[in-house]
């Protein structure tokens, strides 16, 4: 049966190649491959036209008669030359093997339901056209490759297979609020990192301490006269923005129960162009959670006030054309000007003020560095509760699409050319035509060239990049496969993240229709330790329990507690009960879900914040928590061997294995079968002889776990260096982390698990 046909009727039918058919060498029937040709236009190099299908088929196999006139032979043989043409190509199309039994194989062609995807329709549907895709715009009864939704992952019946352009949660983790509480928990942890945020405080909740932190430092600094702005949570376009002067400002203190929002301190000296205020939409691909991997488009828009800016002041406060960007605003400015270039009028390109900066002598790659270092540090603050979100509504294990999402980042520049990030749009517009008044009161769209220019090439990497043929590995089939290739394999170096303004390399210079550029893995080392939070979420992922919830109860935090073995003579049971109460009671009240109960992430932060100081009294808190969770992490593991020693390991060479898998491999049978071969070779060969890979391999996941109790301390092939806790600092005495009778107790394990001869290499 025909292949379409059996997919379901005329759709599939023009979607999909068909399966190799017999040869066609006499067949009358006009081939599938030459119906779909005519129904994709440029596709492939096939002749559609029925009267050529004609004539092959009746073109002769045989030797052309003896005796037959020169001309009728001249005739037949390029009769027949034609028909061997044809047959090549349709075995090359259908992907038979050909005569040296070479097969290629078909190309299936994307589908793609957009009949979500709202005002992202026109760009998408150049995109689609453009890759030569299919589009579905009123939905399909079978399922597509991608699905692009308009606003959030909810858009309509969520597909059980294929990807979406949306991740589930991300649109209220970047409401204002919930957007500002994550980056301050990175805050906390890490000041000096997460600079690039204005300081901001949660309105009701936190007005007190923003009025006395503004009065303290004021008292400190009477030079310090500062301006705030008010932005409600949930707003969009600059709806119901204002600028304050003071903590007591009545517009405020009228809103301060009705309207939930943030407080920011108002950047006030901007990098001006001609006199006037500008911010930058940057589009960020997060393409994937876990593992995560995040692109940056090397272009993005521009938008300007409409009003020359001057320093805010209370005559000026409500001017919102000076002091607000946002081109929903501005468009209804008379001074707006829509320009069909890219570097002029009201909306540019940001590559045409890099350029414009660039000449001016600014330092345009510091900048695009720092622009890349703000968007991985902000997608870190984003991507714990994310994933927590992402388990809840596509648990693992379970039937469910694949996520990706295009992200708009709001980045204002400072004077002194240092990014500030305003907001991120889980759903920034990619409309590509703008509207026009034609007469007064009578709009039409139209279209608008720059929004094109960039919109357009950012969905089409995107769809590259989210390509099935990538997934399948059938990487030659994809285009985007040199970027992916070449990502992978180049190195990080501090130097090439400041070039994503400079020269191409001769990879980019051959793709230099991409617009999306990857930043992460890339550029992961720099950032890696910044993962914490990320830990946590895991930690709280593993004891959520009921699947479907992404609240934590008192049980789960209990077995948390107990696993981890967090409670000692300072920390009771009991008064754990009480720290769960009290914490989940007060962020249930903040976050108004007095209805729910059970502890939130956030309140499960707050808790392992506490927790570390408790536990870890001086250092940093940022130390404090990164030995709470490696502590944790730790014990877990040693559960996690104990369950294979005393459940399913039967074989020392298990145990062995357990021990020295090392980080970052831990499900690799492979690995497994490397590690057992390398070690049963190191029980014949005496010490000096163990492979040097072999003895790295130990070394690491020795050190990796010794990490747990004390950074400081490393594994060598000479024995314990340094085995005191960096905390406590003394080898000889309890370490407060994990005790030294632990220590010694894990080196003991070890001597017992390792058999005689590597045993006596190492120890
Ligand atoms: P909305 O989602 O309503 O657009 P934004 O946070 O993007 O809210 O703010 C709207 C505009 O206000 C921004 O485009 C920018 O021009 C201005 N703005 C916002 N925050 C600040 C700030 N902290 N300092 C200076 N200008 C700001």
């Amino acid at each position: 049966m025909n292949q379409a046909a059996a997919v379901g009727g005329s759709e599939a039918e023009a979607e999909l190649q068909p399966e190799p058919e017999p040869e066609p060498l006499l067949s009358s029937a006009p081939p599938a491959v030459a119906k779909e040709e005519q129904k994709w236009p440029g596709s492939a190099s096939v002749p559609a036209s029925g009267a050529k299908e004609k004539t092959t088929s009746t073109v002769p196999l045989l030797p052309p008669p003896p005796g037959l006139p020169l001309a009728a032979r001249r005739a037949l043989a390029s009769l027949s030359e034609e028909a061997s043409k044809l047959r090549r190509s349709r075995r090359s199309e259908e992907g038979k093997p050909g005569r040296h039994g070479r097969q290629k194989k078909t190309k299936r062609v994307v589908t793609v339901d957009t009949s979500k995807a709202k005002t992202s329709s026109e760009a998408l549907k150049i995109c689609i056209q453009q890759l030569k895709w299919k589009e579905f715009p009123t939905g399909r009864r079978h399922l597509c490759d991608i699905y692009w939704h308009g606003s959030s992952f909810h858009d309509g019946e969520v597909s059980s297979s294929g990807q979406v352009n949306k991740y589930p949660g991300m649109t209220e983790l970047v409401r204002k609020i919930n957007f500002s509480r994550a980056v301050r928990t990175m805050q906390e942890l890490f000041p000096e990192e997460y600079k690039f945020y204005p300081r901001s405080w949660i309105l009701p909740e936190e007005y007190q301490t923003f009025a006395d932190q503004v009065r303290v430092s004021k008292e400190n600094d009477s030079s310090w006269k500062p301006t705030f702005i008010v932005k409600p949570d949930g707003g969009s376009q600059g709806d119901g923005i204002y600028l304050i002067k003071d903590s007591n400002d009545v517009r405020m203190l009228a809103n301060l129960h009705s309207k939930p929002a943030v407080v920011q301190e108002y950047i006030s000296k901007p990098l001006l162009i001609d006199k006037l205020k500008f911010d930058i939409r940057l589009y960020v691909l997060l393409k994937s959670l876990d593992p995560l991997e995040i692109y940056i488009a090397k272009d993005g828009l521009s938008r300007f006030c409409t009003e020359p800016y001057q320093e805010p002041n209370s005559k000026n406060f409500h001017r919102v054309f000076m002091h607000l960007t946002n081109y929903s605003l501005n468009v209804h400015s008379g001074n707006f000007i829509h320009s069909d270039s890219v570097n002029t009028g009201s909306k540019r390109t940001f590559s045409s003020i890099v350029t414009k900066l660039s000449m001016r002598g600014y330092d345009v790659k510091k900048m695009w560095s720092d622009i890349i270092t703000l968007v991985i540090r902000a997608i870190i603050a984003l991507v714990p509760e994310l994933k927590i979100y992402h388990q809840t509504y596509i648990p693992p294990g379970k039937p469910g699409p694949t996520c990706f999402q295009i992200l708009g980042f709001d980045i204002l520049l400072m004077k002194n050319m240092k990014p500030v990030l305003l907001e991120v749009n889980a759903n920034p517009s990619m409309r590509i035509e703008h509207e026009q008044e034609i007469s007064p009161g009578l709009f039409e769209y139209v279209a608008s060239p720059v929004d094109e220019e960039i919109k357009v090439a950012i969905i089409r990497d995107t769809l590259c990049l989210v390509d099935p043929a990538l997934k399948k590995n059938n990487r030659h089939q994809s285009c985007l496969t040199d970027v992916a290739a070449d990502s992978d394999k180049e190195k990080t170096t501090e130097a090439e993240l400041h070039d994503m303004n400079g020269t191409p390399s001769s990879k980019e210079q051959n793709l230099s229709s991409l617009c999306l550029k990857q930043v992460f893995p890339k550029y992961s080392r720099q950032f890696s330790y910044l993962l914490i939070v990320d830990r946590i979420a895991l930690l709280f992922i593993r004891f959520l329990g009921i699947k479907g919830s992404m609240k934590l109860g008192p049980t789960g935090f209990r077995t948390f507690i107990r696993t981890c073995k967090l409670s000692n003579s300072n920390l009771s049971m009991a008064s754990v009960d009480i720290l769960y109460i009290d914490i989940a009671r007060r962020w249930n009240v903040i976050r108004g879900d007095r209805g729910e109960s059970g502890m939130c992430f956030q309140a499960f932060m707050e808790a392992i914040f506490h927790l570390a100081q408790r536990r870890y009294k001086t250092p940093p808190l940022r130390e404090q928590v990164e030995a709470l969770v490696n502590f944790c992490d730790y014990q877990l593991e040693v559960q996690e061997d104990k369950h294979i020693l005393y459940g399913r390991g039967t074989t020392d060479q298990r145990l062995s294995l357990t021990m020295y898998q090392p980080e970052g491999s831990r499900s690799g049978a492979t690995n497994h079968m490397h590690l057992l071969n390398r070690m049963s070779m190191s029980n014949r060969l005496p010490a000096s002889s163990l492979p040097a890979s072999a003895d790295q391999q130990l070394v690491n996941s020795m050190s990796s776990r010794v990490t747990d109790c004390s950074p400081a301390a490393s594994f060598s092939p000479n024995g314990w260096d340094n085995l005191g806790c960096r905390f406590c600092r003394n080898a000889n005495q309890s370490c407060s982390v994990i005790g030294l009778s632990d220590v010694r107790s894990q080196r003991l394990k070890l001597t017992q698990i390792l058999r005689p001869s590597v045993t006596s290499y190492f120890m």
